[in-house]
């Protein structure tokens, strides 16, 4: 389905990101692969998944945090596969910590990655999705993206800024061939989350299995992660002709948490 299409996925190294990846590799994406740690790991699945539909995998190391990299990568994707088609903002990071404690460079940190970045990487490539006539952007926004939760003040306020990011370049786009759309997933066991399930693990004295269930039972009624794979399936559908006149919607994966 999306032969000839290149799809730069932002955070795509490890997962949320790299399900999204391999998802459109699988459709016949080429993938400019970005994120921080291993790389030849991530680049070996995303291969193996777009394998058969003759999918191209590069990577660019660009730190969301800084505009200039950002810049440099956008310039790297349009030398390496001639133009972005598909923009995933997917590089996220958390910090959690009440609002009179939380540490101002995380407030700044999250504030450019999980927010400003997105900007930035749309602000590029939109001018050649709109000369196509056809792009996708896709923002991983949260269900904090409609919902708080305590100690998440950054984060909170980063995703409800990139849903309100998602429904204004869907609004400039509108009478266009590109789309924006947000997908909201619910609790996703990444390395980001992970983090979260220790935590709840030492401050409560329990096995991690334990703490998974304290974190599903505390927010999700379907007591499930949401996966990558899932979300990469979405991020298809996004992509699809059905998908031409879905403008501006902010999706959950969230097993129910917002519909509470
Ligand atoms: P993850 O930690 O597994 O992956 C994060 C990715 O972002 C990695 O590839 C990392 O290298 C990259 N990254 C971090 N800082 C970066 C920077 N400065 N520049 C470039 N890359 C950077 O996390 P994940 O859970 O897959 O999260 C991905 C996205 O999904 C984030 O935006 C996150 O907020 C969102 N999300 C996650 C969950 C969840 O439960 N895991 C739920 C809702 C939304």
């Amino acid at each position: 389905m999306l032969n000839g299409k290149t799809a730069l996925v932002t955070g795509s190294t490890s997962g949320i990101g790299l399900g999204i990846a391999k998802a459109l590799a699988r459709q016949g994406a080429n993938i400019v692969l970005n994120g921080f740690g291993d790389v030849d790991g991530p680049r070996a699945e995303v291969l193996a998944a777009g394998e058969a539909a003759g999918a191209r995998v590069a990577y660019h190391g660009a730190d969301m945090s800084r505009p200039a990299e950002i810049e440099d990568m956008l310039k790297y994707a349009a030398s390496q596969f001639g133009r972005v088609d598909i923009l995933v903002n997917n590089a996220g990071i958390q910090h959690v910590a009440s609002v009179q404690d939380f540490p101002v460079e995380k407030w700044d940190a999250i504030i450019a990655i999980n927010l400003t970045s997105a900007f930035h990487t749309t602000r590029l490539a939109l001018p050649g999705m709109l000369a196509n006539d056809w792009g996708r952007i896709i923002n991983v926004a949260s269900v904090h993206g409609l919902v708080g939760s305590a100690q998440k003040s950054a984060y909170v306020a980063a995703k409800h800024g990139i849903v309100g990011l998602t429904k204004v370049t869907a609004l400039e786009t509108a009478p266009t061939g590109v789309t924006c759309n947000a997908i909201c997933p619910g609790w996703v066991l990444t390395p980001l989350v992970q983090k979260q399930v220790d935590a709840k693990a030492a401050a409560l004295g329990i096995s991690n299995d334990e703490a998974k269930k304290v974190l599903l039972g505390e927010k999700e009624p379907s007591m499930q992660f949401t996966t990558p794979e899932e979300l990469g399936e979405l991020a298809v559908f996004f992509c699809s002709a059905a998908a031409n006149n879905v403008r501006g919607v902010a999706w959950n994966m969230d097993g129910g948490w917002v519909a509470q």
